[in-house]
């Protein structure tokens, strides 16, 4: 199974280790989160984040059975979500990933849950299964601006508890995707613009996209196979799961982080171009919909910016596909700070 072996977003390293570096940027080998194969290592559709693999041995799991965490409200029929599959393009349109990757190697989940609907072709976001656990970790995460730079230090450990990995044995939800992987410490370290601006030209995705102020990262839409990591993946009660290396990541708006209030959403996360990721609301309060937005998932007006009134660009969360980003629409960072 071909394994990413670049860009260090996110670095393993134990707490008591460190991980040798592992530097190429620009590899796009891509395979799921999943694996049809509990015994393999499982792997992610990733720039390949992280360079070496860790486990970490803290926090005690505990399972526990979770609820769907979304909801039904709003202008999206969350029991009729179009799957994503195959939702692809290699120039920037609406409602599709733009996707660097061309090639889909397949992994990610072995079989459709029972919250995919008869049709075929949609899945039901209130009966998706959820992977049971409530599991505490040592959060590490700040964000600070210097100069003309936002930089984002942390170990990818969410502020919230996440879900037991590896899936349990017992947990009804490793009938369809039984990822074997372990949640494990990275080295988070990022920069990006601290005042982006619009691109000529949007750029494609690799894999990772952001990172939410949660302290845990924010991967595209997809699986290794080209198909929607949302609909098909088992993601724990905050829509995140660990990849093969075990960096702990979303592929959609996190529910474990707050968004209060009745108008724009706030900024949630910050996508690797620098511009911001807000939650579901727009101007109007409204919950937003893939039609309301560009074809990178954005739009333009005035936002509260590091404390000032600017008109900018920005992201908004949906619950269609492709939930985040569909593209960068100014200029992402090539790689991170490497420690
Ligand atoms: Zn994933
Ligand atoms: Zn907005």
């Amino acid at each position: 199974m071909p394994r990413p072996t670049t860009s260090p977003h996110l670095r393993a390293g134990g707490r008591a280790r460190r991980a040798a570096l592992v530097v190429a940027i620009g590899a796009v080998l891509l395979v799921g989160c999943g694996s049809s194969d509990p015994d393999a290592a499982s792997t992610e559709a990733s720039t390949a984040s992280v360079s070496a693999t860790s486990t970490s041995d803290d926090g005690a799991a505990t399972t526990t059975t979770s609820s769907p965490a979304t909801t039904s409200s709003g202008p999206v029929d969350v029991t009729h979500l179009p799957v994503g599959d195959g939702r692809w393009t290699t120039t920037p349109e609406a409602g599709y990933l733009y996707t660097c990757r061309t090639t889909f190697d397949g992994g990610g989940a072995q079989q459709r849950g029972p919250w995919f609907n008869d049709d075929g072709t949609t899945w039901d976001a209130t009966k998706k299964g959820v992977v049971d656990g409530e599991v505490a970790w040592d959060h590490q995460f700040t964000t600070e601006v210097a100069g003309d730079v936002r930089r984002f230090v942390g170990n990818d450990l969410p502020d919230h508890t996440t879900g037991e990995f590896p899936i349990g044995a017992d947990d009804d939800v490793r009938a369809y995707d039984a990822n074997p992987n372990s949640i494990s410490e990275q080295v988070l370290s990022i920069e990006v613009p601290a005042t982006p601006t619009v691109a000529d030209q949007p750029t494609c995705l690799r894999g990772e996209v952001g990172v939410t102020l949660t302290g845990a990262a924010i991967f595209d839409a997809f699986d290794a196979g080209g198909r929607d990591a949302v609909a098909w993946e088992a993601q724990d009660h905050c829509q995140g799961h660990p990849q093969e290396r075990g960096a702990y990541h979303y592929h959609s708006l996190t529910t474990c982080i707050a968004d209060p209030g009745t108008g724009h959403s706030n900024l949630l996360g910050y996508a690797y171009d620098g511009f911001g990721i807000y939650g579901l609301r727009g101007e109007d309060g409204e919950e937003l919909t893939d039609a309301d937005l560009d074809e990178c998932h954005g739009h333009t007006h005035t936002i509260t910016w590091d404390g000032e009134q600017v008109e900018m660009y920005h992201y908004h969360a949906t619950r269609e596909f492709p939930y985040t980003v569909g593209c960068f629409r100014g200029t992402p960072i090539q790689q991170t700070l490497t420690g």
